[in-house]
């Protein structure tokens, strides 16, 4: 298949690139660059030893979008593209709304205009909020906590709803529990800018001397260890998973969501240790307040993708965390 994938220079587009890539399929690029670097598509073209072609343009840009879809003729559009910050999509929703919300319904827009019928849409577990229960299936009910989650949730209903109206087009909505790791390679991986809201990369920068110690937030939650518990699913699993999707959309239209995650949690101090043991060092750490919206724990049930999508995490944490010390190591500021 030839695949456009928006956002395909950042974390998991970048790695989604290569598992297609793997499976024979022919990829072209969208970003922006507005959180990632062109030097990724260098780095994508050695791994992979293939060309990839790549145009710098904005999901909010109709003109920018309808020129890619002419130039191409794509099967299917992979879309990662959007803005992921919860502290900045409280204190700035409008411009979410704007890129997450309206560059997904003009996206979906051109996608039609130029026949193009299957999409795989970037969604998150933060759709669901506090679930009532652990692990939390698709039928869970959706309680989006922010804004964020917000713009999620509402791309997910245009995409099922325009699926309804337009029985060509198919979609599958795949709910990301936590990402983490790196390609194996140490070429390519997390790059956040200024200082990281999640977890792994913020250890990988204590571990390579960027950062003092880590802030645990929060020891007493009613988990294990009193620390937060979460569902880390290596990032060449998720990107496996995409390609999985892709090859369901063409045997199944309509609308599909699907968990993506190993079903296994494990607290801000089992990941810490197991960052240790890749790393070989002690990483300092502060047991400090507990964040604001944080939940104590919760993880995926993955049933439904490896029933349907014949898809399943097979890398553990203690690979995340060597494959994430490999890049942050030999990558110390990023790409
Ligand atoms: P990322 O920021 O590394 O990648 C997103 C890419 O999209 C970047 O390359 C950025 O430059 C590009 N982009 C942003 N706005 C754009 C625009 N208006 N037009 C074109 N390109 C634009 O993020 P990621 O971690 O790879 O996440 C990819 C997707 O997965 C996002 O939609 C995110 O919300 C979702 N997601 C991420 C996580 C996570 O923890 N990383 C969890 C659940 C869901
Ligand atoms: N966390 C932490 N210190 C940090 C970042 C995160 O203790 O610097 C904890 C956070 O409270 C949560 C877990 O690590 O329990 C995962 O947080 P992250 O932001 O990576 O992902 P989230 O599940 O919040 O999307």
């Amino acid at each position: 298949m030839k695949v456009l994938v928006t956002g395909g220079a950042g974390y998991i587009g970048s790695h989604t690139c290569l598992a297609l890539l793997a499976q024979g399929h022919e990829v072209v690029v969208f970003d922006n660059f507005s959180n990632s670097k062109p030097e990724v598509l260098r780095r994508l073209e050695q791994i992979s030893g293939t060309a990839i072609a790549c145009v710098e343009g904005d999901v909010c840009d109709h003109s920018a979008l309808h020129q890619v879809f002419s130039a191409h003729n794509f099967d299917a559009v992979i879309h990662f593209a959007g803005l992921k910050a919860v502290g900045e999509s409280t204190a700035n929703p409008l411009k979410y709304y704007e890129v997450n919300v309206c560059g997904s319904r003009i996206l979906t827009e051109v996608m039609l205009a130029h026949q193009v019928h299957c999409v795989v849409f970037s969604s998150s577990a933060t759709v669901y909020g506090t679930p009532k229960s652990v692990p939390i299936n698709e039928s869970f009910a959706l309680y989006p906590a922010n804004p964020y989650g917000h713009t999620k949730a509402m791309v997910e209903t245009i995409l099922r709803d325009t699926a309804a109206a337009h029985t060509a087009l198919s979609a599958v909505l795949l709910r990301y529990f936590n990402p983490a790791g790196a390609h194996p390679s140490g070429l390519i991986g997390e790059d956040p800018k200024g200082i990281p809201n999640n977890l792994m990369p913020f250890i990988a920068q204590v571990a390579v001397g960027k950062r003092e110690h880590l802030a645990v937030f929060g020891d007493d939650y009613p988990t294990c260890d009193g620390t937060g518990v979460r569902d880390y699913i290596h990032v060449m699993d998720l990107a496996e998973g995409h390609v999985a999707a892709l090859e369901q959309l063409s045997r199944q239209p309509g609308s599909h969501v699907y968990n993506l995650g190993t079903g296994c949690g494990y607290s801000v101090l089992q990941m810490l240790q197991a960052f240790e043991k890749a790393c070989g060092k002690t990483i300092p750490y502060q047991v400090q307040a507990r964040r604001d919206g944080d939940i104590a724990e919760y993880w995926a049930d993955p049933g439904k993708a490896e029933r349907e999508l014949g898809w399943r995490a097979e890398r553990d944490v203690a690979q995340m965390a060597a494959d994430t010390w490999r890049w942050q190591s030999n990558n110390p500021e990023g790409f």
